[in-house]
């Protein structure tokens, strides 16, 4: 977390001062004035309530469509296996190990690579952004996307990142399983597992998000990234006690389609608990215009306790969890492909 201009750090914000994937400043809530200093995208001035900003309005409970569904059971296996490689940092053999293991659960689907070197504070590392294309009979592309790499400086503490990075991998598998092989009637979707997400020396605008700021910059190049309609991001969303949060740097009305989605299937009390500014593997692309959502659960343990700690480990997840986002992820893309 950066600190706050002209603001002596606490100690309890210090603590928090170290590499963050999705920054958590959540924390603030304990230090309610710094709220808006921490906020590091144009934010209201005050916190909104989830109740006067994001109301389901369209939602209609009469709609007949067939709810989602996935296989909860396969997903946390993928996590299983993700975690059987240990620490996945970026420039690592186990994150090559994951990258075969992504591509070969692709086998038959349109897969691009977006891989460069990353100049970091450490030195220069491979990246690799892998997108999986599933084509749609509508002009325009929702992307799905979660990191994959685990944190660098908790490289060599048998750090193993289930949630961090292992939950976001393994429900895009899961929705790659549910989107072979069939027909899209609506926008084409592209599963997009991100790399580089993690800081590899302290979080900052230039030490972090090194795959998604290549990839936005890419697809902004080459005419892709007018066609995005959304930009839907998972990240951390394996917690057993599951609290998506609403974030302040996401499209409001896209976390509003995301919240129909949520209450049509009755997860509603899952989302958007609390409001607070993140910031992760969306904001290259909220920076350059394009609809955003980011479904990330800050509150891992205790006041996020086991972020970032060896204790990030696969008896905090459950299945559950993942079938909660992902069904939430394919409803979203449903009522999406309507709109
Ligand atoms: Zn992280």
């Amino acid at each position: 977390m950066q600190a706050p201009k002209g603001r002596k750090q606490t100690p309890h914000l210090q603590i928090l001062a170290g590499p963050c994937a999705a920054r958590m400043l959540a924390t603030c809530l304990a230090l309610s004035f710094a709220w808006i200093a921490c906020a590091r995208q144009k934010s209201p001035d005050t916190p909104q309530t989830v109740s006067s900003t994001l109301l389901p309005a369209t939602m209609n409970s009469d709609d007949p469509a067939p709810k989602p569904s996935i296989n909860s059971s396969r997903a946390m296996q993928y996590v299983r296996d993700v975690v059987a490689f240990g620490p996945r940092p970026i420039g690592s053999p186990n994150h090559k190990k994951l990258e075969t293991y992504i591509t070969s659960h692709l086998k038959g689907v349109p897969v691009e690579d977006d891989a460069f070197i990353a100049e970091t504070p450490e030195g220069k590392f491979p990246v690799r952004n892998i997108v999986a294309e599933f084509p749609g009979t509508r002009d325009g592309i929702i992307v799905i996307a979660g990191h994959y790499d685990t944190n660098y400086p908790l490289r060599n503490t048998g750090y193993v990142g289930a949630n961090d990075g292992g939950s976001s991998t393994a429900i895009l598998l899961e929705l790659a399983n549910q989107l072979r092989g069939k027909k899209r009637d609506g926008y084409s979707v592209w599963l997009l597992w991100t790399d580089g997400e993690e800081a590899v020396k302290q979080w900052s605008a230039t030490d972090s998000l090194y795959g998604t700021r290549h990839l936005a910059e890419k697809w902004q190049k080459d005419g892709t990234l007018k066609k995005i309609k959304a930009f839907l991001l998972t990240d951390m969303i394996g917690d057993a006690d599951l609290n998506i949060e609403q974030d302040m740097n996401s499209t409001p009305w896209l976390e509003n389609v995301v919240l129909q989605a949520a209450t049509r299937l009755g997860y509603q009390s899952h989302f958007f608990g609390r409001s607070i500014p993140v910031e992760d593997d969306h904001l290259p692309f909220v920076h350059m215009g394009v609809p955003s959502a980011d479904l990330i659960d800050l509150d891992y343990g205790y006041n996020n306790v086991f972020h970032h700690t060896p204790q990030d480990t696969l008896d905090k997840l459950s299945p559950q969890s993942l079938e909660i986002v992902g069904r939430v992820l394919m409803e979203t893309v449903r009522l999406l492909d309507k709109m």
